[in-house]
């Protein structure tokens, strides 16, 4: 398991790529894209085979792939992504004349990617993380995730058609098959620069901790996952019960449950909990177990539920069928927010069509709840517009608590776009300050760099007087074309 020779490709290919221009990195993602979309009759059954996805959910996530590669491809080909920013030199300034300043952007060098198992394509080999790593000009080695390996070497090779056709070089993207081991020395060798990994918070922090304890710590972006709980109000839930109940359902049970933005919490306030249960009961039964992604995860579904099973403080409204483990089947429970709030345990989460409904019995008790509510992708609150009215304060707490705060509809479908924001605080991800969907996921890949006083025909595109890229910049403090 030497991986000298590919990191020492990856590196050349590096100092190659980084100084390629938007525009040729641009075409070349689209060139990805469109090989990507002539390949989908062999692509759509292969993931479907894999992943046990239906095939209308594959042939979606694919459109997704290709449309969050069009997204950074137009990014770079427009180019202001890079936040250039220009304090100029004032010689005349007094006592000390004020040097040329000049920032901006630029990619780290080769990067690791994990792929992850309930996305084959969107978080996977061309994934997010791919693409925004390569959109900011740094290499990717990628780790294969062993649940779909045909798809993700179908996929591998796309991108070298496209690499090739761009005439770039091929080390611009390694895809590595193999296991615990092969993952810990990619993140462990010396030329790597950062990690970028979506599964469970034990692969993600232990890829985290490792990386802390290179003799250069790189950064991890690691997506852990989540309850993310929501959090219901008396007025609206008197008014809306079924329809929520509905939403709720739908979404628990989305794919099988098996989405980091699955919502396995909800808290309901006591004067409304039976008619709530009632109507999610109503829901539940209407659906049907369908397999899970692999064996692994039905076990680890279903040791969870066992697990939760022993608990006393738990009423279980709807009990999980084992009976074929590979199909995940819906389970909740409910308890008293006096019990959930005196062990942390049942925060967990547990990946798959499982919740927990905590039944409050006053602000006081949700927002101890919020207090002691560990770190979310997202928090979705269901209230009247006049209910919010006197919450400021919890609002704020809820802010601190999360990457995303919903007031209408549910966590689940993440939208890709600019504004996008999936990632949160600990535990939910290593690092609060980055995003794994939407454009700016591009920045966890660069890092900023400063010239001071250097001569014009030096500087980078982006940063000479006369902005031959056209791109936002801002120059003296004000934004500026
Ligand atoms: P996983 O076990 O975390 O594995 C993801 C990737 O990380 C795999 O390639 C795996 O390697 C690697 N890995 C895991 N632990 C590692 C370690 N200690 N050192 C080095 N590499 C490591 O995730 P999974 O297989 O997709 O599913 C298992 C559980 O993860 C699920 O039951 C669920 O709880 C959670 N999950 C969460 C999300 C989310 O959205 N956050 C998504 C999927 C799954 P190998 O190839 O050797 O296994």
């Amino acid at each position: 398991m030497n991986f000298d020779p590919i990191f020492t490709a990856a590196q050349e290919a590096f100092l190659f790529y980084k100084n390629v221009p938007g525009k040729e990195k641009g075409a070349f993602l689209e060139t990805l894209a469109e090989i990507l979309e002539s390949n989908r009759a062999e692509i759509v059954p292969l993931a479907v085979k894999e992943s046990n996805l239906p095939e209308g959910r594959i042939n979606g996530e694919l459109g997704r792939t290709t449309g969050q590669i069009r997204l950074f491809a137009n990014m770079v080909k427009e180019g202001s992504w890079v936040e250039a920013t220009i304090d100029p030199a004032d010689p005349s300034r007094t006592p000390l004349p004020k040097a040329d300043i000049r920032r901006f952007l630029t990619p780290l060098g080769p990067v690791i990617v994990f792929g992850a198992s309930n996305f084959p394509l969107a978080f996977s080999t061309a994934g997010g993380d791919t693409i925004s790593a390569l959109a900011a000009g740094c290499p990717v080695i990628y780790k294969a995730h062993p649940a779909h390996p045909e798809t993700s070497k179908k996929v591998a090779d796309c991108i070298h058609q496209a690499i090739l056709k761009a005439g770039f070089p091929s080390a611009l993207f390694t895809h590595i098959e193999g296991g615990i081991a092969e993952g810990q020395a990619l993140v462990k060798h010396p030329i790597a620069k950062a990690v970028a990994f979506t599964g469970s918070h034990v692969g993600g922090k232990a890829l985290f901790d490792l990386a802390n304890q290179r003799e250069e710590p790189i950064p991890v972006y690691a997506e852990m996952g989540s309850v993310n709980p929501i959090f219901t109000f008396p007025k609206k839930l008197e008014k809306e019960n079924d329809a929520l109940a509905k939403a709720f359902i739908a979404s628990l049970t989305l794919g099988v449950g098996q989405f980091c933005t699955n919502p396995g919490l909800i808290f309901v306030p006591e004067a409304q909990a039976k008619e709530f249960e009632k109507a999610i009961t109503t829901e539940l039964n209407d659906i049907a177990s369908a397999p899970m992604l692999h064996p692994g995860i039905a076990q680890a579904y279903y040791d969870s539920i066992q697990y939760f099973q022993s608990r006393e403080e738990l009423r279980w409204v709807k009990v999980a069928d084992p009976k074929h483990l590979i199909n995940g089947s819906t389970a909740l429970a409910e308890i008293k927010a006096s019990s959930w709030l005196k062990d942390p345990v049942f925060q967990k989460e547990v990946f798959g069509a499982f919740a927990m409904m905590v039944v409050y019995q006053s602000q006081d008790e949700l927002l101890e709840i919020t207090k002691k509510l560990h770190g979310q992708l997202t928090i979705t609150v269901w209230a009247d517009a006049e209910e919010l009215q006197n919450q400021l304060f919890l609002l704020n707490l809820l802010e601190e608590k999360c990457g995303r705060l919903l007031f209408k509809g549910v966590p689940t479908g993440v939208e890709v776009g600019f504004a996008m924001q999936h990632g949160g605080p600990y535990p939910s991800t290593t690092s609060a300050h980055g995003t794994s969907v939407g454009a700016h996921a591009i920045k966890r890949f660069a890092r900023p760099i400063a010239f001071q006083d250097m001569p014009q025909d030096l500087l980078p595109d982006a940063l000479r007087d006369d902005n031959p890229l056209g791109i936002w910049r801002l120059v003296n403090g004000g934004f500026t074309k």
